[in-house]
């Protein structure tokens, strides 16, 4: 096992990853820039290295500056969290080509996942199943081609830039006369943002919810799905409150498709813990895309299952066989996370500053995983997150109703939360019954500011 890490990320997922490694026994070396000078976890971890000033592009995603604090601490490994450099196949690469472990699947493995047609390519040859759409790339010079392909699949159309990500670089068509200009448009904005204008299509389902398969796979081929989350709870593509299991999914369905993606996992030689993401209609799941790194929604996961995926990621990059079996793996309860953000409830605009006054929930089958203290400034460059909320129950309802409990003696103030539009929710009959679509949450939101 290692005996030093150094964690590449910030917030509440550097406090999460720390967690891991002390209960490991493991020393930490957190980096920070200078805007998070005064975060507990630095204070907390064995070693610290400030790699820059508050901008990302010059801390957070500056490659050389890791790799120097990893070099001049001694770490053995570095894990890179979510979100920055966590799914930078280059950066994986460099990390391993300067003698440290890269905690995630090899550098050749993100960066096939990372391409969304190269990933559906590995998906449909491994018999995941993916939403019908367009075999591999859109032709670039071949309208009617493209005329026909959309014809096939049948309208309305999504067209989806092959390195997009966060959201960005999709478009929906309706009709055949929008079509052409669409591939155009979204060629063009794929090449400017990602530096990539590959695109190709899909049919665009209309409600459907967002359900993913955690899975762990060791470098020894084995590889067993952990249940699946509820996701669909979105706004602008951002998911804000998850849970496990998803209301209304059977065994047999959890089984199949989770066995599909396990069968993946050996196939493309994934190694890590690993998401895949897919969009669920009529009782079918369609493959959108997998994601190489810990999620933030991992917890939930985490509390049905009685596993730590942490420590499973950290044992697997260590190099030691996957401690579960399949039939290890027994579901149990249920589990919701609250996603808190530091902005205004209902305008989302962010509300960074101090926190100057801190009271966090308690209570049984309450779990807190946050960076935040009073006293604590919320800096203003980063991701609004400032930490999850997350509840268990033997049922989904008594999951929601300690929830509710929860957030109801959560005090944050110096700054405005999400916090009452949680409390909102948790009263909302639709997510109350379960099984809402992506789309739910933006015409909840729309009604509220008509006033309803
Ligand atoms: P990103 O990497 O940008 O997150 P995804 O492929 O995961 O891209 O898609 C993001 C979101 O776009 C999905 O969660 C869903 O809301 C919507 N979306 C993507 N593909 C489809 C589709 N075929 N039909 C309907 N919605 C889609």
């Amino acid at each position: 096992m290692f005996e030093k890490i150094l964690i590449a990320n910030r917030g509440e997922i550097a406090l999460r990853i720390q967690r891991a490694c002390r209960e490991m026994g493991i020393k930490t070396v957190v980096v920070y820039s200078e805007a998070d000078r005064e975060a507990k976890y630095v204070k907390l971890a064995d070693e610290s290295v400030c790699i820059g000033p508050a901008p990302s592009s010059k801390s957070y995603l500056h490659v050389p500056a890791i790799i120097a604090a990893a070099e001049v601490t001694d770490a053995q490994a570095i894990h890179p969290g979510y979100g920055f450099l966590s799914e930078n196949a280059d950066f994986a690469e460099r990390v391993e080509q300067s003698g440290f472990v890269f905690i995630g699947p090899r550098a050749e493995t993100i960066r096939q996942m990372g391409d969304k047609v190269s990933a559906k390519h590995a998906m449909i040859a491994a018999g995941v199943p993916c939403v019908p759409g367009s075999e591999g790339a859109l032709p670039d010079d071949d309208s009617e081609a493209i005329i026909q392909i959309a014809k096939k699949i049948g309208y309305p159309i999504i067209i989806k830039a092959s390195g997009g990500g966060g959201g960005r670089g999709m478009r929906v068509v309706h009709t055949e006369s929008a079509l052409l200009n669409a591939v155009d448009m979204t060629r063009t904005e794929a090449g400017a943002a990602f530096g990539n204008p590959t695109v190709y299509m899909e049919k665009y389902l209309q409600e459907p919810r967002h359900i993913e398969i955690q899975i762990l796979a060791d470098e020894y081929g084995d590889a067993i799905y952990l249940g699946e989350r509820d996701c669909s709870m979105q706004r602008r593509h951002q998911k804000i409150i998850e849970e496990a299991p998803a209301p209304g999914i059977t065994d047999k369905q959890r089984k199949k498709i989770g066995e599909a993606c396990a069968q993946a996992c050996r196939r493309i030689g994934y190694r890590g813990a690993g998401t895949f993401e897919f969009l669920y209609e009529n009782d079918e799941f369609y493959f959108i895309e997998m994601n190489t790194r810990v999620q933030v929604e991992h917890p939930v996961t985490e509390l049905i299952t009685g596993i730590d995926i942490v420590q499973e990621q950290i044992r697997i990059a260590a190099g030691e066989k996957l401690r579960y079996k399949q039939k290890d793996v027994h579901l149990k309860g249920h589990s919701i996370e609250c996603r808190i953000n530091a902005e205004d409830p209902f305008t989302f605009v962010p509300s960074p500053g101090k926190i100057d006054g801190y009271h966090p929930a308690g209570g049984p089958g309450i779990r807190i995983d946050s960076h935040i203290y009073q006293g604590y400034t919320v800096p203003s460059h980063y991701d609004s997150m400032v930490g999850k909320v997350i509840s268990y129950g033997d049922t989904r309802e008594q999951a929601m109703a300690r929830m509710r409990v929860a957030l109801s003696e959560m005090a944050i103030s110096g700054i405005k939360t999400n916090i009452p539009l949680h409390q909102e929710l948790l009263l909302d009959s639709a997510f109350r019954r379960g099984g809402t679509s992506i789309h739910y949450l933006e015409e909840r939101l729309a009604q509220m500011k008509k006033g309803n």
